[in-house]
């Protein structure tokens, strides 16, 4: 099968350039006809060689996700229902403010690791999303909104990898798709406005820490205690907090001193008394960082209710004193494209719960 060239970063393409004999410095024009400009056929590749422009398209695919269905929330968040096979779509979600644009980018069809609160998890799992899949989202998302308002020149300055998916699941090309974000030919963003968002796999985590060791990290935490982070985040029986918490140190202790983002939604009557903010505050001593309290949202067949605003405003304060504690503006609800509110289009939702369940002694 033909590979899509979307899934090269410039190491691979240098590597596929080589093996057709063509020099290395090609891989950054083609880079920049690919993210820059966008161009849709390998034809417009007009300072390539006739014949390397006859060899891509021999050798590779060049061709975005089809757009099933664009919705515009009336707070301007944009969500794409994407098609990315003939039974699949996943969702990919812009989010404007005053200062800044960020686009919410998915990393799998469904997701297998199953959180309770969350829309995603209970669509269950289908497959990894390729490089080209990933990246095809963010030339979307760019065409798109550059069609909605042409007067903006550049709309996403920041990229969060917290769609549908754990990203940290499918590293393979997961970071293939995050040097292409970062390189200056292609995206350009900078490394502290790209977000890697994970429920806790260690091992990937630090994997990470030293494959592209400046890339923002989030950590969807949500429980203080094993035994409430059991129920809500299933992985966290594969690698409790003990382990997730040393790891989040070595972010935070490492060469870098980088500052982590600690996701908790907030679930009424579940996670979210004084005790539990006094108990995260104790937890966090070991990895300081910032904390950002969602407001659950809630979608069909969840028995989750959202935590009152003055109960999150208690809980906030409770933990401002130490941290800065956000709480995170809900946007795009009205077209369910609020966190945890994703949910695609996914058929053979095989559920494959692989063995992340099971206990280890690592
Ligand atoms: S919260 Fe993230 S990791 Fe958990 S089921 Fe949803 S998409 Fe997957």
């Amino acid at each position: 099968m033909t590979s899509s060239i979307l899934s090269l970063d410039r190491n691979a393409l240098e590597g596929a350039l080589f093996e057709m004999g063509f020099p290395s410095y090609r891989a950054q024009q083609i880079i920049k006809w690919l993210h820059q400009h966008q161009i849709k056929t390998f034809d417009k590749m007009h300072n390539l060689p006739k014949l390397l422009r006859q060899q891509l398209e021999e050798a590779f695919t060049l061709e975005d996700l089809g757009i099933n269905h664009e919705h515009v929330s009336k707070d301007g968040t944009v969500k794409w229902l994407l098609k990315v096979d003939e039974q699949n779509s996943i969702e990919t979600v812009y989010i404007p403010e005053s200062n800044r644009g960020t686009l919410c980018i998915s990393s799998q069809v469904g997701c297998a690791l199953d959180c309770s609160f969350c829309s995603t998890g209970k669509q269950g799992f289908n497959r990894n999303l390729t490089t080209g899949e990933i990246i095809s989202q963010l030339r979307i998302a760019k065409q798109r909104l550059c069609a909605i308002n042409p007067t903006q020149k550049h709309p996403i300055t920041n990229v969060v990898m917290m769609g549908m998916g754990e990203p940290l699941a499918n590293e393979k090309n997961l970071y293939p798709a995050l040097r292409l974000m970062l390189d200056d030919h292609a995206y350009g963003l900078a490394y502290r406005r790209v977000t890697v968002s994970t429920s806790g796999i260690v091992p990937a985590m630090k994997r990470m820490n030293s494959e592209l060791p400046q890339i923002a990290l989030a950590v969807s935490l949500h429980a203080a205690n094993d035994q409430l982070r059991d129920q809500l985040v299933p992985i966290n029986k594969k690698y409790p907090l003990e382990q997730l918490m040393a790891v989040c140190n070595s972010y935070y202790e490492g060469q870098r001193k980088r500052q982590i983002t600690y996701e908790y939604v907030m679930l009424d009557g579940i996670n979210d008394s004084k005790d539990d903010a006094r108990a995260l505050k104790k937890l966090l001593k070991r990895a300081p960082g910032k904390i950002n309290l969602i407001p659950f949202n809630p979608f069909p067949n969840t028995s989750y209710k959202q935590s009152p605003a003055k109960r999150i405003d208690q809980f906030r304060d409770i933990l401002n004193d130490t941290y800065i504690t956000t709480v995170r503006k809900t946007r795009g609800d009205d077209i369910a494209a609020a966190c945890g509110q994703l949910a695609g289009d996914i058929t053979d939702k095989a559920r494959r719960r692989i063995k992340i369940y099971e206990k280890t002694s690592q």
